[in-house]
């Protein structure tokens, strides 16, 4: 469920006129509702109520700091998975002790930092990280809370790109290696491994995947207790999918169930790193028609917006609705039509054939479903500015980043020493 409605023929975010804020802001611009944000925060904790659950947002989803703000102020903590993100939490008021490091590639300068921030713990992707960790641990003088992130190989049966709970897969250690790499961060003298953790991908629409690693979770668990290694939390990852185009994933109440199914008996604190569940529909990305462009073959509408705005159609064919600010009436004809941005590439290609009503030059249109995975991946590919993003809060709504201005864009290139003449006196 969302804050994005018709109302008297008008899309609105909560209360305010999505009209209003192009014209305030200029397209393309991203729209987020602080009630949508809050809601799926709270279903999601809901879900989990008599477990002793934590729960740590992926902001990789969606890094805006008043994104993360709205989440702290309910109560989260954040996973991040590089030192700006780090610096980016702390920024927004997070403290230290609600932050968890995750990622495949951590270097000795982010580890440093995380470590001196005193963040709540790290998590270890492979033998060669702990030894890195260690060494980074001593010499600052501490020692380090980690989990060791391992890979159960378990199918998401997601999109390729978002998977990455199978062997082949780049992250966390192979799970039958958990007893040995565990001993050895035990016996590494400022480690202390204390959590297992797991992520097996993006975008699940079904429970058994995570039963299957849950399983495997609780048993790997219990085996390196038995072996003297003092566990005591499990980290179940993020992943659960949302409805972008009728799909029905499992609800956080049913997985919640899951979660008590296989966890409930146990006596671990579990931490939980739900990213799209919470964003993806608390945005939308606010875009205007250009042209509309009727080739013999196929319609074309040509959007302000592109492939470096919003990626996710290029990259994992990603699906987004598609809805005009001003209403349709029910039955109104439809059309199939090439949604597509102005980047000289194929590739910017929103949707194919998808059946839109007729829409003029110069409308306003909305992309469903934007606020996970969207304005943190945009670019400037093509010179083209980074996107503003606003949140919408009742009748309010503010400009949580503006957008990217054309002497930021250009100001950080510089000529190279030699090219000491001015642009166009090289030729004489
Ligand atoms: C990306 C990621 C998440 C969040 O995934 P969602 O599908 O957005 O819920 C959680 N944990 C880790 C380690 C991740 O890399």
């Amino acid at each position: 469920m969302d804050h994005f409605n018709y109302r008297d023929g008008a899309l609105y975010a909560e209360d305010v006129p999505l009209s209003r804020i192009a014209e305030a802001v200029g397209t393309p611009v991203y729209v987020y509702s602080s009630a949508t944000l809050e809601r799926h925060y709270r279903v999601f904790a809901e879900a989990l109520s008599g477990l002793d659950a934590h729960i740590y947002y992926a902001m990789k989803a969606n890094s805006n700091l008043a994104v993360l703000n709205t989440l702290a102020a309910l109560g989260a903590g954040v996973d991040v998975v590089s030192e700006g993100e780090l610096r980016r939490a702390l920024a927004a008021g997070i403290p230290a002790s609600k932050i968890v490091f995750s990622g495949v590639g951590k270097t000795r300068g982010e580890l440093d930092f995380a470590l001196r921030a005193g963040i709540h713990e790290i998590n270890v992707e492979s033998i060669n990280e702990l030894h890195l960790l260690n060494d980074v641990a001593g010499a600052l003088g501490v020692t380090a809370d980690i989990a060791i992130r391992v890979n159960p190989d378990v199918d998401a049966k997601t999109h390729e790109k978002i998977s990455t709970g199978k062997k082949e897969n780049k992250f966390g250690i192979d799970i039958d290696r958990a007893p040995e790499v565990f001993a050895l961060a035990a016996r590494l003298p400022n480690l202390n491994p204390i959590t297992v953790a797991c992520h097996i991908g993006s975008q699940l629409v079904d429970l058994a995947p995570y039963r299957a690693a849950f399983l495997k979770l609780a048993e790997t668990a219990s085996a390196l207790r038995a072996a003297g290694i003092d566990i005591k939390r499990i980290d179940l990852g993020g992943g659960l999918g949302v409805p972008y185009k009728g799909e029905e994933p499992p609800s956080p109440a049913v997985y919640g169930d899951l979660v008590r199914e296989v966890f409930g008996g146990l006596d671990y604190q579990l931490m939980f790193e739900p990213g799209r569940l919470i964003a993806a529909n608390a945005g939308i990305l606010l875009a205007r028609v250009i042209f509309m462009k009727n080739g013999d073959e196929r319609r074309f509408m040509i959007l302000d917006a592109a492939m470096n705005d919003l990626i996710r159609p290029a990259l994992y064919e990603g699906h987004h609705d598609l809805v005009p600010i001003v209403e349709r009436p029910a039955g109104a004809l439809e059309a199939p039509t090439d949604v597509v941005g102005p980047v000289c590439e194929s590739g910017d290609t929103f949707a194919k054939g998808r059946a839109l009503p007729d829409i003029a030059d110069g409308e306003l249109v909305a992309f469903k479903s934007a606020g996970a995975y969207g304005a943190v991946m945009a670019s400037s590919y093509n010179s083209r500015l980074l996107p503003a993003e606003v949140l919408v809060r009742g009748d309010e709504f503010a400009v949580v980043r503006r957008r990217q201005t054309y002497e930021e864009l250009i100001g950080a290139d510089s000529l190279a020493p030699w090219q000491n003449g001015a642009v166009g006196q090289a030729a004489e």
